[in-house]
């Protein structure tokens, strides 16, 4: 027995970065996994790796259908949902408020924050059943800031202010609901930002630092912390904004 045996997790997101390092460690931990992700050969790639006891589904997290559709294959395949894990994001645009297009602005909150609202829509009645738990990847920078990222910052702050007020909405249904906060991990979504910034090898180091414990980590210490908290091991943890940062939080360091 492992962690996570006999769980079935729905993942968003799960094709690429910190998503995928999640799905490895849900499936190396025992559960089965669902991942949707609107990445259809990088979805496909991840299954086949994971292998035919875990299932797919392209699809965008903004569309109410998808998500549904997502959610009754789950449920399908499955019998069953513990685990909602909402990881799918974007961080573009790089601008301060007065630069970002309307578009830019809905685009951001409808990925980053209303597939939230979608995925609980649809997915709470399964997570009744089982008395689940939710996980958000939300971001320290909800909670310090970041220049150039005002809309972006605004999701994450909004992620991990949804955590708190879901984990108490839901918590008398045996829910739990908690995020967990990343301060840099090099992903796709990293590396594309960093290499758009005038002195790429200057943010490198400037990555490294930014963490007190001296590194820019990759999606795995992301992943653990995530097994842990939709564990049974985390069951009296809930409405926690679980920083996994390398005490990135305890002051920028440039
Ligand atoms: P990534 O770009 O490597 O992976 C994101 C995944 O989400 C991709 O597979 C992508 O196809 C999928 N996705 C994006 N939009 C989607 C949509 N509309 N519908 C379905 N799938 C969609 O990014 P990452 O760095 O692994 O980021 C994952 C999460 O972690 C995001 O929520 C991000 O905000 C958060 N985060 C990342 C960092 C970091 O430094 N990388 C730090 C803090 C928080």
């Amino acid at each position: 027995m492992t962690l996570l045996t006999h769980k079935v997790i729905f993942l968003t997101g799960g094709a690429s970065g910190i998503g995928e390092a999640c799905a490895d460690a849900y499936v190396k931990a025992g559960a089965r996994v669902l991942v949707m992700d609107k990445d259809e050969v990088s979805l496909n790639q991840l299954i086949s790796r994971l292998g035919n006891e875990h299932a797919g589904f392209v699809g965008d997290v903004q569309k109410e259908a998808d998500v549904k559709l997502a959610i009754e294959t789950a449920i399908a395949r499955f019998d069953k949902i513990d685990v909602i894990h909402n990881n799918a994001g974007i961080a573009h645009p790089s601008k301060p408020l007065d630069q970002t297009t309307e578009n830019e602005w809905d685009n951001l909150f409808s990925i980053n924050l209303k597939s939230v609202y979608w995925t609980t829509r649809y997915g709470i009645e399964a997570l009744k059943m089982t008395k689940g738990c939710i996980l958000n990847t939300s971001s320290m920078v909800g909670s310090i800031g970041q220049e150039n990222h005002a809309a972006y910052v605004a999701t994450k702050g909004g992620m991990s202010a949804l955590t708190k007020a879901m984990a108490l909405d839901y918590a008398p249904l045996g829910i739990r609901v908690n995020a967990i906060c990343p301060a840099g991990v090099w992903t796709p979504m990293l590396r594309e930002w960093a290499t758009q910034q005038p002195n790429p090898e200057a943010i490198e180091n400037y990555l490294d630092n930014i963490h007190a414990l001296g590194y820019c980590p990759e999606g795995d210490v992301i992943a653990d912390v995530a097994v842990f908290l939709v564990s049974e091991a985390a069951r009296f943890i809930t409405g926690c904004i679980m920083p996994v940062s390398g005490g990135a939080e305890l002051g920028y360091k440039k």
